[in-house]
């Protein structure tokens, strides 16, 4: 890293005495440090504890030609407990200045944690506002399975993707998914420029020294890997789906034809969706289709996926999509329940085909049992590795068994309980847990209850069970 951070006092020396002497005439509970990570038990260190944040506003600052971001955080939160100190999470880049209620804030850095020590302990209950201003280069990171997430800088522009724990390289926060805010995101860019965000864009004003800022607004609550900030020659169309969503796609110049078929779909989709799986959840959606090259995979980022490149297979964008009920709507407890983004996802595939004249969900079924690869190409996949609840290590969260053998565990539900009471079951789901969290111990005890239907050897043999189911 080239941004080392070194402790520093950023408040004088006399208001962070007197704000101890303030502190102890209340008399009262002395705060503790917040903890340092959430233990999840792929990424123990990903988010904090002892507090949940409600808001993000990121001002975010990026001249591609550089590569330089300079960024200002203010997060709303909610202390948990009293706190002395907490820990936001942020890889990379140099912290210039740290405050607390408008307070000068101590903080040092160890790793990828921000240490914040406001000048008076925090209350169990109380709300209260942190800044942070940084800079720097932001830098992806390599996962364990070798992709890379983060902020990725490419040849005339850059994407912030954060799927599981990349976003703390271009912003501080709470990064895991079990902590949902709203959020604003504002980027300014050089003129000629476009700058996309989750939500809608509220405004697009000219600044100063040829820059154009671009304010995006996300009410519902989302989790911070679904964050994304994506700047570039990006041409622009807008339009609405007949339920009212509005949609607003960014796609890179040369992807523009390629990618004008699918993308034509995704009101059609997002109508399906809302009869399949109940309404859509947030009042925008649509697509950013980054340059190829710059990116390996796509993602759910909310209301706007990215794809990496023009997605000429329209079950990528049906995917994507459909994680905005699985996984952005109803998000995972922890990254152990992944199974619950991609099983659902890559069901919504096949329900889809079983909608459009393709193979049913049955044949997909069949099909990666028996390796028929003409049905579906996923068949030659190694589903069977192990169980879809409980992926050997973070390396295996993206792997098949997540996906296709997830998909497989809602398809035996369907065969047990019947069409009626396993589609009023995947809506009743996505109702309930709307905007919330979700683990897999949830969705087995909902999954029973809702059916009615005693379902232990589903998840026995196809969520839980080592061996190859039959
Ligand atoms: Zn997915």
């Amino acid at each position: 890293m080239d941004h080392r951070a070194l402790p520093r006092l950023a408040a004088p020396a006399v208001a962070a005495l007197l704000a101890v002497t303030t502190a102890c005439t209340g008399g009262t509970v002395q705060g503790r440090p917040g903890a340092s990570g959430l233990r999840d038990p792929y990424f123990p260190k990903a988010g904090n504890g002892g507090y949940q944040v409600e808001h993000y506003a990121l001002d975010l600052d990026y001249d591609p030609t550089d590569g330089v971001l300079h960024g200002r955080a203010v997060i709303t939160a909610r202390a948990e407990q009293g706190l002395s100190s907490f820990n936001l999470d942020l890889s990379g880049l140099r912290v210039e200045d740290v405050s607390v209620d408008g307070e000068g804030a101590r903080f040092n850095r160890t790793g990828n944690e921000l240490t914040v020590r406001p000048s008076d302990d925090l209350k169990k209950g109380q709300v209260f506002r942190t800044e942070v201003g940084y800079s720097g280069r932001p830098k992806a990171l390599t996962d364990a399975d070798g992709s890379k997430e983060g902020w990725i800088a490419g040849e005339d522009g850059a994407v912030g993707v954060g799927e599981p724990v990349g976003s703390m390289t271009w912003f501080p926060g709470n990064h895991h998914p079990s902590d949902k805010a709203s959020y604003d995101i504002t980027i300014t860019v050089p003129h000629g420029y476009e700058a996309v965000s989750n939500g809608e864009l509220k405004s697009r004003t000219e600044v100063t020294g040829g820059r154009t800022r671009f304010a995006w607004h996300n009410p519902e609550p989302m989790a911070s890997y679904l964050a994304t900030a994506v700047v570039g020659p990006y041409k622009v169309t807008t339009g609405r789906t007949p339920s009212g969503v509005s949609l607003y796609n960014a796609v890179s110049p040369q992807e523009a034809a390629a990618s004008e078929r699918s993308l034509a779909r995704q009101s059609e989709m997002l109508e399906w969706g809302s009869r399949r799986f109940g309404p859509y959840p947030f009042g925008t959606a649509g697509a950013v289709v980054l340059p190829a090259g710059t990116l390996d995979y796509a993602l759910e980022t909310q209301t706007k996926p990215v794809y990496p490149g023009a997605p000429e297979d329209e079950a990528l964008v049906l995917h994507e999509l459909s994680h905005q009920w699985f996984g952005n709507s109803v998000s995972p407890k922890t990254w152990k329940d992944m199974w619950l983004n991609e099983g659902f996802a890559t069901y919504a595939e096949w329900l889809w085909d079983e909608d459009h004249g393709g193979p049913t969900a049955q044949a997909h079924f069949d099909a990666l049992l028996t390796g028929d690869t003409d049905v579906d190409e996923a068949a030659d996949s190694d589903w069977a590795a192990f169980p879809p609840a409980d992926p050997p290590g973070p390396q295996d969260i993206s792997a098949s068994p997540v996906y296709q053998r997830g998909a497989m565990v809602l398809h035996r539900i369907r065969q047990e309980v019947g069409d009626e009471k396993f589609f009023a079951m995947v809506r009743g789901w996505a109702a309930d847990h709307r905007h919330g969290n979700a683990s897999t111990a949830d969705f087995t005890a909902y999954a029973q209850e809702k059916t009615g239907h005693d379902l232990k050897k589903v998840w026995d043999v196809w969520l839980y069970g080592k061996d190859r189911p039959k």
